[in-house]
């Protein structure tokens, strides 16, 4: 009888069975921890009479089956493993489109919050909750895929961005489409990060209540009466009646245009505060928003971006 080597012959296996004939070359603990058909088999006493021969380097192990059976359970079963590596890099490939949308370096996030909106997943619309949600339960529940983790800390920042009873509940649905919540541990994660970012927005806004004591003993100009008043409008725009979490990791000339456009501002806030005060100002607040962008990952309880871009 002559044999046929079958087409199912992985490189790398370590047993070769043998039905009719026909010869496949298998990983035999891999197969034996799928069924007990296998692991029986692989235990069953081989018989001894010297002429057993090793082939590619393996035993081989005689069955009693049709070949053609074998073969059909053996290529289902490794089809199944080459479809999970297919699965695998697919999303190998969306992870580096999602490090597109989720940014994570503060440079790359000022290069797309300078560009009008998102790539693609509108932030303030409720469409685009739904879609970030997804991303970030999705994210966060295959926390096994390391191309995913880097994206974590701004998709769950900008969760934050939405109200505490939507990260609960959801975005609520004008149709009956089902509104998408956060997963519980991905919402767990999201209010914690949101305690610590709150924690911080004092610090982070200080610089609004510094104005008039920026300054140095060489600046001859005086604080003025009209940098006084603004005060008050950016701490009304800044902190009441709430907080803006959306302001921390935008940019201070995004974080002016903004204000200015709320508060009306008939010049620009250069013109209005004192060289000083607006010098001070920006100064403090591009430390800050550098020193978050840095500390985000800990936020989320990541250890750091350092971290994070290893394991991608
Ligand atoms: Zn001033």
């Amino acid at each position: 009888m002559s044999l046929i080597r079958s087409n199912i012959w992985l490189a790398d296996g370590n047993i070769v069975i043998q039905a009719d004939g026909v010869q496949f070359k298998v990983h035999q603990g891999y197969l034996a921890r799928l069924s007990t058909i296998f692991s029986d088999a692989f235990s069953m006493p081989q018989p001894r009479d010297g002429a057993q021969l090793r082939v590619d380097g393996c035993h081989v192990l005689h069955l009693q089956d049709s070949a053609q059976d074998l073969a059909v359970v053996l290529s289902e079963i490794y089809d199944r493993i080459g479809r999970k590596y297919e699965i695998q890099h697919i999303f190998k490939e969306g992870g580096s489109r999602l490090r597109a949308e989720f940014p994570n370096t503060l440079w790359e996030l000022s290069r797309f919050e300078s560009q009008a909106g998102w790539l693609g997943i509108d932030v303030e619309e409720a469409e685009g909750t739904k879609v970030l949600f997804r991303i970030v339960n999705f994210c966060t529940a295959r926390s096994d895929i390391e191309e995913l983790t880097p994206i974590l800390p701004i998709a769950y920042y900008r969760a934050n961005l939405r109200s505490i009873e939507t990260i609960l509940a959801g975005e609520p649905r004008l149709d009956d489409s089902p509104s998408v919540p956060l997963s519980p541990k991905a919402q767990r994660t999201t209010l914690l990060g949101r305690h610590r970012l709150l924690e911080r927005y004092g610090e982070f806004f200080a610089w609004v209540d510094s104005i008039g004591q920026f300054g140095s003993p060489f600046d001859w100009t005086p604080h003025t009466p009209q940098c006084s008043r603004m005060i008050l409008n950016l701490t009304k725009a800044v902190w009441k009646p709430k907080l803006r979490l959306i302001f921390m990791l935008r940019t201070w000339d995004e974080v002016e245009r903004q204000l200015q456009a709320e508060l009306g501002m008939m010049l620009e806030l250069k013109s209005l505060l004192c060289d000083a005060c607006y010098g001070g100002a920006r100064k403090t607040r591009v430390d800050a928003r550098q020193r978050l962008g840095n500390d985000l990952p800990g936020l989320f309880g990541f250890q750091s971006w350092a971290a994070l871009h290893k394991v991608a």
